[in-house]
């Protein structure tokens, strides 16, 4: 999947990116169509498509992503006046790259329900 999959190709160092931390198994960097002040993006560093695609034995990988967007939240110093996490996953949740990531969002007053 690496040669054609954008997100791969990040992590392989392809294309570049703005790293903000990087941890077991993940690395998390800036989206390059922010919407909001943060905007980033926490991805597992092996290909897995979707959360339709993550095994029970990924439980760790995936805890360690929401303890890393959290983290990422306080070091962007929006923990306290709140954020969001969001797993888009296949077509009508409106997963637009076919590689497992975590938004983590804040900065802004942020709307509900979702589009
Ligand atoms: P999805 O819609 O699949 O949940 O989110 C994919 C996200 O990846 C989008 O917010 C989009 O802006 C971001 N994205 C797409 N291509 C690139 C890229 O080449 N670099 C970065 N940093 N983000 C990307
Ligand atoms: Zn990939």
């Amino acid at each position: 999947m690496g040669a054609t999959c954008i997100f791969c190709r990040i992590i392989a160092g392809e294309i570049p990116s703005q790293e903000v931390a990087r941890g077991e198994g993940w690395v998390a960097f800036r989206d390059v169509h922010p919407q909001a002040p943060t905007h980033v993006l926490v991805v597992p560093l092996r290909h897995i498509a979707s959360l339709a695609d993550l095994a029970s034995t990924d439980a760790g990988l995936a805890g360690s992503m929401i303890m890393a967007a959290i983290a990422i939240a306080r070091a962007e110093g929006i923990l306290a006046e709140g954020f969001r996490l969001v797993w888009n996953c296949g077509e009508r949740g409106g997963q637009t790259v076919p590689h497992l990531h975590l938004h983590l969002l804040g900065g802004r007053q942020l709307g509900w329900p979702p589009g």
